[in-house]
C-alpha cells in the first residue's frame, strides 16, 4: 500500500506531497491529543469520485474536536469541499480520505493550549483493510487480553489519535497470535468493537450490535442498521458477551476500512458454517453497490467531485 499522491491540504493549501512536514516538537507527537478521520470515496457510475457521507463523517470529527475541547476554524462546509478539492487536484477517481486536526509546536507540557491546531486531509489507494479474500470468505478475531477504555478515561465516541494505542496493543497481539483482528471488551466483559470496525452478531434471523455509548459511533454501522430498516431485517442495539459469536449463524465487523467484513472464526471457535453467511452477505453486496452509487435509496449519502 503506498500513501502517496500528488498533493496533501494543509491549513487552506495544496502542499506537494513531500513537503508536508511537521516539526518534530509537534504537541500531538508527544501527547496523543489529537483527531483524526477515515472518510472512502468511490467511483460513480459516471466514473467520477463520490464521498461516501461526507457530512457525517466531518461531523462526527468536529464533534470529537469540541470533545477534546478543541475548535477549528473550519466548517462543515469548507471541510468537505476541501475533501473534494483533494480529490479534484490528485486525480482520484477512488481514495481514501484523512483528515487530521494536531497541535503543533510551541509550548510543551499537558496544560499547553496555545499552540495552534493545524489541519491537514491527504488522500490515497487504500483497497481492502483486511484483503479481498476478508471480505469473501471471513476473517479471524481473538476476543482482547487488552480492555476498551473505561468512559472515565476516554472519551470513546471521539476519534482520538491517542485512543488508537489501545487498538495498536490489541491488534499486535492478536496478529502475534495469528489471528487477524481482535475483540475488544468493555470494563464489564461486554463486547465492545474491533480495533477499527465495529461488529454484528446474527442469529435466527435477528441481528445485534452493541449501542455506541461507549464506543466509536460508527458510519458504516449507522449504514448497516439504514439498511436492515430498509430491508426489513430485525436489528436491536443491545449489549451482549462474546458468546454471542460463539452461538451465532454469522457475524461480521464494519468500518469505512473494512468495509463489511465477515466474522468467521472467534477464539478458535467456528462461527456458523464458517464463512461469509447468507444475510452478511446481502448486506454487504448492499452496502458495496450503495457506495459506488448503484442503490437509489442509499444514493443521497454520496458527494460527488
Ligand atoms: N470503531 C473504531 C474504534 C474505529 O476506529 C472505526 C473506524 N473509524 C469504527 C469503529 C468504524 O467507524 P466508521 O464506520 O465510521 O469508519
Amino acid at each position: 500500500m503506498s500513501v502517496r499522491s500528488d498533493y496533501i491540504w494543509l491549513d487552506g493549501e495544496f502542499v506537494p506531497f513531500d513537503d508536508a512536514k511537521v516539526h518534530v516538537l509537534s504537541h500531538t507527537l508527544h501527547y496523543g491529543m489529537g483527531v483524526f478521520e477515515g472518510i472512502r470515496a468511490y467511483e460513480q457510475p459516471d466514473g467520477k469520485a463520490g464521498i461516501w457521507r461526507a457530512e457525517e463523517h466531518l461531523r462526527r470529527f468536529l464533534d470529537s474536536l469540541k470533545m477534546m475541547r478543541w475548535a477549528t476554524p473550519w466548517s462543515l462546509d469548507q471541510l468537505i469541499e476541501a475533501c473534494l478539492e483533494t480529490l479534484r487536484i490528485n486525480k482520484f477517481d477512488s481514495a481514501y480520505l484523512r483528515p487530521l486536526a494536531f497541535v503543533g509546536e510551541g509550548a510543551m507540557g499537558l496544560g499547553a493550549r496555545g499552540n495552534k491546531l493545524h489541519v491537514v486531509i491527504a488522500a490515497w489507494h487504500w483497497g481492502a483493510y483486511m484483503g479481498d479474500e476478508g471480505l469473501r470468505n471471513g476473517v479471524r478475531m481473538q476476543t482482547s487480553s487488552f480492555t476498551r477504555h473505561h468512559p472515565n478515561a476516554a472519551l470513546q465516541r471521539a476519534k482520538v489519535v491517542g485512543h488508537y494505542v489501545n487498538s495498536i496493543l490489541a491488534r499486535y497481539e492478536a496478529n502475534e497470535n495469528g489471528f487477524d483482528e481482535a475483540l475488544l471488551l468493555d470494563g464489564h466483559g461486554m463486547v465492545a468493537e474491533g480495533t477499527g470496525e465495529n461488529v454484528f452478531v446474527i442469529r435466527n434471523g435477528l441481528i445485534k450490535t452493541p449501542p455506541t455509548a461507549n464506543i466509536l459511533p460508527g458510519i458504516t454501522r449507522e449504514c448497516v442498521i439504514d439498511i436492515a430498516r430498509y430491508e426489513g431485517i430485525p436489528l436491536q442495539e443491545t449489549p451482549f458477551g462474546r458468546d454471542a459469536f460463539y452461538a451465532a449463524d454469522e457475524a461480521f465487523m464494519c468500518g469505512t476500512a473494512a468495509e463489511l467484513t465477515p466474522i468467521r472464526e472467534l477464539d478458535r471457535r467456528q462461527v456458523g458454517e464458517g464463512g461469509r453467511g447468507p444475510l452478511t452477505e446481502r448486506i454487504q453486496k448492499l452496502y458495496m453497490d450503495g457506495v459506488r452509487g448503484k442503490v437509489p435509496w442509499l444514493a443521497e449519502g454520496i458527494t460527488k467531485v
